[in-house]
This record gives structure tokens, C-alpha cells and sequence, in this order.
């Protein structure tokens, strides 16, 4: 089994070329539906709305989901706490792949399960407003995978494709999590420069709150994710201008 952990986002290869699909436009692959793609995965990482999707789909806080199914670590590129579905011991499939080769959640499935074959990039220099549509097409781009697959040969438009996973509807929140990250984790990169180990401990674990632990699956998503990035801003910044905070933090 792959023992690599994934962290959040990720580069594309250098020298690839990965040409945008409109969204108006169409793109066509390969299946035959054998599952594999499902088989022997180490890197479906969760980001907080994928884990919230799936706590609603099975009625479970997201303490319990992550004890059952993921495993949790800091991740190596960004610093910041990562959640990914764990493979099955027994033989490395996603725990959520059915004996019949079916996703258990596949109305919930998480978002790059959702978006197979086709990948989705953003650019970060290109939409600044993630909650304004016209900034969010300019950020936001979608591309087809090579599979590597043969089979019955499908051709989809894309605005069909995402709709029917409600991808569109969860863009705004998508490039909330994934600006906020990236600001997260330059920042908390900085601190570690100059915090003791039990206070960048406490850190990480504020994080892993705000990201993924502190949500209602029976409340909406987004007012709990701006409550706690704004509980999280607060400990930021504490923790970046004024060092007397050390005193006053718990586990
Ligand atoms: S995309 Fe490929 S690996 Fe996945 S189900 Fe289809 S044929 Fe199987
Ligand atoms: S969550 Fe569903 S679609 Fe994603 S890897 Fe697991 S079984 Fe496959």
C-alpha cells in the first residue's frame, strides 16, 4: 500500500499540458465501470465540506466519521492538519467501495471522487472574490484526466457533469478552502519559526477544529465555516502579537 500522505491541493506535473474544458463545452472518456480507480487509494483527501457531506449522509458527528474511516496528519507541504479517507487494511480499497464495486456515498462522494475523470486547478491570481460568479470562472478551471481506461467510450458536456454533483453550487465554498489554506498555511508556517512545540501542538489542533471537527452536520455548512475561521483569527492572531497568550491556552 502506498504510505505516502497527501496533503491538501496539489501541483499539477510540470510539462503536462492539461488544456481547459468551457463550460459550455464537452469532454469524452473511457469506463467500464470495473471500480479500480476506487481500488488501492491513499490520496482522497477531505476537505472540510467533503467530511461535512459525508457526517450529513451518515447522520455522524465528524469525530466518529474521521475515527472510523480517515486518518488525520499534518501535512508535509502545507503544515496544516489533513484528513483523507483510510484505506482498508485488508486490501487497500476506499472504505467506502461497495462489494458490488459501487460508492456507499455516492451522492456525497467527496469532491475530487465526484469530479473523475475530470480534474479540477485553480488560479489563484485570476479571481480574487470567491463569493463573485464572474471571479470564480475566472479562478476556477476543469480539465479531463487520462485514465488510461478502455471500455464503452462517453462523451458528457461539462456543465451537465458538474451540475449533476452539484460541483457549480459548491465552488464558492471550494474557493474559500482553498484561499484560506493557503493563506493558513503561510501563516502558520511562520509561527512554527518561533513557538514552542506544545504551543504549535495547540495550533494544529485549533486548525484541525476550525477545519473539519467543529460542525453540526444537521446545520448549514457555511455560517458554522465563517464562525469558526473567525474563532481561528482570533487565536492567529494572539498567537502572532502577543506572546502573554501562552499562558492562557488549553489542550
Ligand atoms: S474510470 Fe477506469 S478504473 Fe474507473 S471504473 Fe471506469 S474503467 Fe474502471
Ligand atoms: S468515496 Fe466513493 S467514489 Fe470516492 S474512492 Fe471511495 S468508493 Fe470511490
Amino acid at each position: 500500500m502506498n504510505q505516502h500522505k497527501f496533503d491538501l491541493g496539489a501541483q499539477l506535473p510540470p510539462g503536462v499540458d492539461y488544456p481547459e474544458i468551457p463550460l459550455d463545452g464537452s469532454f469524452s472518456f473511457q469506463c467500464q465501470g470495473c471500480g479500480d480507480c476506487c481500488r488501492k487509494r491513499s490520496d482522497i483527501v477531505l476537505s472540510g465540506y467533503d467530511l461535512y457531506r459525508i457526517c450529513c449522509r451518515l447522520a455522524l458527528p465528524p469525530q466518529m466519521v474521521i475515527h472510523a474511516f480517515c486518518q488525520s496528519y499534518i501535512g508535509s507541504s502545507t503544515h496544516l492538519p489533513v484528513v483523507r479517507l483510510r484505506p482498508r487494511r485488508d486490501n487497500g480499497n476506499c472504505p467506502f467501495l461497495t462489494a458490488e464495486s459501487s460508492c456507499a456515498i455516492h451522492s456525497h462522494k467527496p469532491l475530487v471522487c465526484a469530479l473523475y475523470p475530470l480534474g479540477q486547478s485553480i488560479d489563484f491570481d485570476a479571481g480574487t472574490d470567491p463569493s463573485n460568479p464572474a471571479d470564480r470562472r475566472r479562478a476556477i478551471h476543469y480539465f479531463a484526466q487520462d485514465t488510461g481506461c478502455s471500455g464503452h467510450s462517453i462523451t458528457l458536456s461539462l456543465r451537465e457533469y458538474l451540475d449533476s454533483f452539484s460541483i457549480l453550487e459548491r465552488e464558492e465554498l471550494d474557493l474559500r478552502w482553498a484561499r484560506d489554506c493557503i493563506a493558513l498555511s503561510s501563516r502558520v508556517k511562520a509561527l512554527e519559526k518561533r513557538l514552542r512545540p506544545i504551543e504549535i501542538k495547540y495550533l494544529h489542533r485549533k486548525i484541525e477544529r476550525a477545519l473539519y471537527l467543529d460542525y453540526d452536520f444537521r446545520q448549514d455548512f457555511a455560517p458554522q465555516y465563517d464562525r469558526n475561521i473567525e474563532q481561528l483569527e482570533e487565536t492567529l492572531c494572539k498567537l502572532e502579537g502577543d506572546q502573554s497568550v501562552r499562558k492562557g491556552y488549553h489542550l
